[in-house]
Parts: structure tokens; sequence; C-alpha cells
């Protein structure tokens, strides 16, 4: 039980979480911070919305550009083009810049392997150097393979270098990048190679994971078995498992390679030129391929990079890593496009985080000094069920900074990551924002926020960030609604490719006028914006809203308890009832005397309503490929039994078939 949280009596209640506990940034670290007070964030804000002209044309100013853009901004709704007739390439501002600026030989990218021979993991580190020629190398191959701007590539790589390369290396030529997530299966690469027209595939052997090798080659093969869209198969030599090639269509990485030019200057790209195209999670269905542009996507990531990770490229012992797979958007925007035009070092990490033990990421955050660290709700909850053991083994004394992103954080694990990892001493960003949004949209600023455990508090600079009616109206403080956002931002995504519908039905067709993010959310009396879970998932008990985060958290506040989820069901009284599916952590036992404990909990953290009308124990629950807990598919299984939808991006079937295999509380 959390000391320092008040509760709700019976039945009152829109909001439920009470949650009081405020940390400001520590001193020591506002001092040296890019921005160091909420006067200053609140003025930058308010000139960041009423002028994005001034405000945004300053800020790009900061990145390379051929030619400069004549006007910021043109909103036609749902359209926005920023930076309109503006020249630049994203490769240049990661790469070709800080060459030029004469620090070639500094390091871009640390790069650790999985496996461990003879008690040492692999590691390479790249410089710009390495990048610009090893990028125009790459370019010059996909240009041999007849790649042209603005052509689709799929890349469906391990979290080795080269995928950053690919990547890249693309960008250098004009062409957009598909990446696929190295854990999809055949079917979802045969979706998205049909979807995105890619004739190109990058792929490797096969790739580290827990020990085991991920046959990435043969995915794609069984996958081109089923379309006949690709042309090229370009394999990266990484496992040495038997692969099969074939002729004329399959090449391999190193062979091209060695015949490749270094010499390839960057496209010289519209602003609004297609960057990439990058499927959504796949929480809520079927994944959408969303795009994004060239100069607003770089603007936003590199300025929320420098100002949320507070990165200072002046101090040399900074390094950054961001422990999520460059196949998701946070690992584009916050391992690739955002970190490196901030000159700072971005770590990349191949495999698991319990290989060959548990304490893997420890590990990694003391060998190499790691500064600022970003992660994953759900990695937390895995790290409090492992136990504490595993991080005390290490000497975390480099960190500086903490983040997470993914979904709403429960405060528990707020403050299991505050105390276990940062020692008490470490500001968190906890950020808010989708594979839509390009960047953080909410945010503290870790120099000038003060921290709530489980809010991602404040809008970033330009970001119009409201809770509302579906009228669009604001609601009250402490009450529930739709998040929205109301202006343009530069980042935001440009469509759904090939899907004008989908796009204008999905994000502009709920409320009028406004970017509708799918989520719910209340801000606080003190102006802090809580992300209360999917508008979806919300489970209205007897007319009362009830987020699934704040239901959630209520019971990952009890001791036992390390993971949870919750769904409404039908119930005959109440209209809807509430199933809680519960993980609990490494030696504790799933007792009945336990359940009703836990039961009673919610109700003493939040009120009767709240209480759960089932609960059952679970190994695991269902969850996304990326770690999000697919709550639809539980309501499905509580309530019929059954599960009928789209599994395409479920991380673990047996999750499934052992919670059917379960009874009911
Ligand atoms: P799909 O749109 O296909 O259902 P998805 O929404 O899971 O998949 P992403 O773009 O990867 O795809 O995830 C964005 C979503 O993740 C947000 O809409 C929100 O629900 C959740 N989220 C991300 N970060 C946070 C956070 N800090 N707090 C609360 N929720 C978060
Ligand atoms: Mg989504």
């Amino acid at each position: 039980m959390s000391e320092g949280k008040s509760t709700t009596g019976g039945g009152a209640v829109e909001s439920v979480q009470q949650e009081t506990r405020k940390f400001p940034p520590p001193a020591g670290f506002a001092s040296g911070a890019h921005i160091n007070s909420m006067e200053q964030y609140e003025q930058m804000h308010r000139e960041s919305l009423e002028d994005p002209d001034k405000f945004w044309g300053e800020k790009a100013a900061e990145l390379h550009w051929f030619k400069k853009w004549s006007r910021v901004l043109e909103w036609n709704l749902p359209d926005a083009k920023w930076f309109i007739g503006g020249k630049l390439n994203a490769c240049y501002n990661c790469v070709d810049r800080q060459v030029d600026a004469g620090q070639g030989d500094k390091t871009a990218i640390v790069w650790e392997g999985e496996p461990i021979e003879n008690g040492q993991p692999e590691v390479r580190n790249l410089t710009y150097n390495d990048l610009k020629r090893e990028t125009s190398k790459f370019a010059n191959v996909l240009k041999s393979l007849g790649v042209k701007k603005g052509d689709r590539v799929t890349l469906y790589m391990p979290m080795v270098p080269e995928l950053a390369i690919a990547m890249l290396a693309c960008a250098r030529v004009g062409a957009a990048h598909s990446i696929i997530f190295g854990g999809f299966s055949a079917s979802a690469i045969k979706d998205r190679v049909e979807d995105a027209h890619s004739k190109v595939i990058i792929t490797a052997d096969g790739g580290w994971r827990r020990g085991k090798i991920v046959p990435l080659k043969q995915n794609v093969d069984d996958a081109l078995e089923m379309t006949d869209v690709v042309e090229n198969v370009v394999t990266l030599k990484r496992t040495d498992n038997e692969v099969a090639m074939k002729a004329g269509r399959d090449q391999w990485w190193h062979e091209l390679m060695d015949g490749a030019s270094d010499d390839c200057p960057c496209e010289e790209m519209d602003s609004e030129d297609l960057l990439f195209i990058l499927y959504t999670s796949g929480t809520t269905g079927k994944p959408k391929g969303i795009m994004h542009t060239t100069g607003g996507y770089m603007v936003y990531t590199y300025l929320t990079s420098k100002y949320v990770f507070d990165l200072h490229p002046e101090n040399e012992d900074e390094l950054y890593w961001c422990t999520a797979d460059i196949g998701w958007i946070t690992g584009h925007s916050y391992i690739i496009y955002g970190i490196l035009p901030n000159a700072v070092p971005t770590l990349m990490y191949e495999g698991g985080p319990n290989f060959p033990a548990e304490d893997r990421f420890w590990d990694i955050v003391e060998r190499h000094k790691v500064t600022k660290f970003y992660t994953a709700p759900t990695a937390i909850r895995a790290f409090m069920k492992w136990g504490e053991e595993h991080v005390k083994k290490h000497d975390l004394s480099s960190l500086q900074l903490l983040g997470t992103v993914g979904e709403p954080i429960n405060p528990e694990a707020w403050m299991w990551y505050h105390r276990m990892i940062g020692s008490e001493r470490c500001p968190i960003v906890d950020t808010w924002w989708q594979t839509e949004t390009g960047g953080h949209m909410l945010t503290p600023l870790p120099g000038a926020t003060t921290a709530v455990p489980g809010s991602a508090t404040r809008p970033f600079f330009g970001a119009d960030v409201a809770v509302v009616e579906k009228d669009g109206t604001e609601v009250g403080p402490n009450e529930s609604g739709l998040l929205v956002i109301r202006k343009p931002w530069p980042s935001m995504l440009r469509g759904i490719y090939g899907d004008r519908q989908r796009f204008i039905d999905t994000y502009w067709s709920e409320i009028e006028g406004f970017y509708f993010a799918g989520d719910g959310a209340r801000k606080d009396g003190d102006g802090n914006i809580w992300v209360t879970g999917r508008v979806d998932d919300v489970i209205n008990v007897s007319g009362h809203r009830l987020g699934t985060a704040e239901v959630e958290s209520a019971l990952v506040s009890h001791p036992s308890v390390a993971e949870a989820a919750v769904v409404g069901i039908p119930h005959e009284i109440k209209g809807t009832g509430i199933a809680a599916f519960v993980t609990l952590k490494g030696g504790q036992e799933p007792t009945d005397a336990l359940k009703k404990e836990l039961i009673a909990h919610v109700g003493k953290e939040i009120g009767a309503i709240a209480k759960p009308d089932q609960l059952r124990f679970a190994e695991g629950v269902p969850k996304t490929r990326s770690g999000k807990i697919m709550r639809r598919l539980l309501r499905e299984l509580a309530t019929s039994g059954e599960v009928k939808g789209d599994t395409t991006t479920l991380e673990d079937f047996n999750v499934i078939a052992k919670l059917k295999g379960k009874d009911e509380g």
C-alpha cells in the first residue's frame, strides 16, 4: 500500500487515482539543464502555440537545410505541411553534418551484440566517419538494385548496426523505409510489403534473441511464397545459420558492399517528401501504415530529444540508451533520427533483457556507463517481477535521467524505477506519444517539471493537447474525457499509406476539428494530464467511467502484484463489471485468500465501485510484440471464453491458451 495516496469513497468517481507524491527536478540536475524552470517552459510553450512560425522557424534553423523553407506551416485540416519549399536530408543531418563539423571521429553508435563469449559480448563503436562511409556504400548498393527517390524499401533485420546503416542509406537516396520488427512472422511481412508495394527487402540470415537464432531470412522466404511484389532480397550474414538463396532474387550484403563506392551525396529532399512508413503496434486491431515526412519529423524529433532527454554533446561522458527495437516508432525517433543530429552517442543492444541473466540491462549500463536510459513500463514490471537482487549487483551511478514510454506507467512501477534504478537521484520522463505523433507530445521536462508518478504531465512545445468531451469542449479538473490535439505539430502523421478514408475516420471524425488520439485522459487540478488507457477499453460501471490504468495501478500497488490487466465484462446489475488478470511477483502464492485481499485492496485504493467482479491469477497477459497489454483479447476471453479478434501482433499465443485453461474466480 502506498503512502500519500488518499482514497475516494464509495461511488463518487469519475476520476479515481489520487496520487499526491511529487518529485521536483533534482537541484543538481536543473542547474545544468537546457530548460530549467517552469516559467521558462510555460513561456516557450505559449510562444510555440501563439507564433508557431517564429518558434519553429528558429528551432528548424538548428538543423542543416540545403535550401531554406519559404513558409513554416500550411494547415488545411487534416493536412499539414511544414517548412514549405525547404530542402534537407535526414541522413545528412544524422551523419554528414557531424563530419562537416570536424567531429567525424566521434562515436555515433555504440553497439552490443547479445551472445557472450568467454565472458565478453561483442561491442562495436561506429563513428560519424564510419556511418558516412557505410551509408554511402549501402546507398550505392540500393541504387544498383534500381531503388530510386520515392520508392519503398522494407527492412526486416535484427538490432545490429547494419539496420541503422540501411535505414540511413534509404534516407540518403530518398527512398522511404518500412521497417518490420524482427519478431513478426511471415504473414505480417507479406501484409506489409504488399501494403507498401515494396520491391526490395533487406534482411539477415538470423538474429540473436535469448540465445536462440530468429530465422529472419527463412521468414522472408516464407512470406515471398505468398506474394510476388518483391524483386530483390539483400541478406546480411549475422548468425551464420544455413539459408537458401534464390538465384536472381537474393544477394548477400557483404558481396554487394564489397564492390560499392563510398561516394554518394545525400539526395536533396523536399521537406514534405516521405521519410518512412511504419505500421502501428496493432494493440487495437489491424496495424495502420503511418506516413512521416522529412522536415517536420526531423525538427521535432531533434528538439524533443534535446530537451526531454536533456542531451549535452559537449559532455564527453554522455551516452544515451533507448532499449526499444528500431522496428517501433520509439526506435526510429529516439535511437536514430532524433538522437544522431544531437551529436550524442546512441547505444544499440541486440538482444533480450534476461539473457544470459535477468541483470543484462544493468550490466550494460554499468559497463558502458550509460547516462540517459529510456525503456517501457512492460520492462519495468518484468524487472520488478524478477527481483531487486539483479539490479543490486551493479553500479548504476552513471545514470542521470530515466525515461518511459509505451503504456501508462503504474505509480508503483514508477516508484520502483525511481528508487531501484534512479537511486532517487534521476528525474523520470514519462513520455506519452504515438506512432502517429512521431515524437513526444506529453512529457515532463527533466529540469523544469515536477514529476508525479503515473502522469505524463504537460504538453511539449507546439503540442496543444487537451482533454475534451465529444463536442470538443474541455472537461473540468479531474473529469475523464478524450485526449485530443488541437493544432498541427511538425511531426504529425501525414496519413495512412494508401488509405485516405481510414486516416480521416480514425483520427479526424470523432471530434470535429481536432486530432483524436484514441486514448482517454484526465487533467488534475495542477494541470497535469493522466492518460488512463484506450477509450475502447474504458469501463463503465453503473454509469461511472473507470480508466483501465487506474484500476490496474491500484492492483499493482499491492506488494504481491507485478502486473495487472483489467477489462469490462457484461454484468446483469451494473451493466458492466470488472474482470482482472493478475500476475504475481516471483515467490508469491496464488491463493484464494490473496484473491480476496486484492479485491479488497482495490476497494480501499479507489472505492467499492472499482472492485473486480472476477479476478484470475495469470502467468502472463497477452501483449503486442512491443509489450503493450491487449485488453481487447482479454475482454473476449472474459466474456465468451474464446478469442476471435485479430491476433497477428500478439507476442505469445501460449498466453491465451494458458488463460483459457484457467477457472474463473
Ligand atoms: P494500434 O494503434 O495499432 O492499436 P498502438 O496504439 O499500441 O497500436 P503505438 O503507436 O505503438 O501503437 O502506441 C501508442 C499508444 O501507446 C498510445 O496511444 C497510448 O495508448 C500508449 N502510450 C504510449 N506512451 C504512453 C504513456 N507514456 N502513457 C500512457 N500511454 C502511453
Ligand atoms: Mg494507436
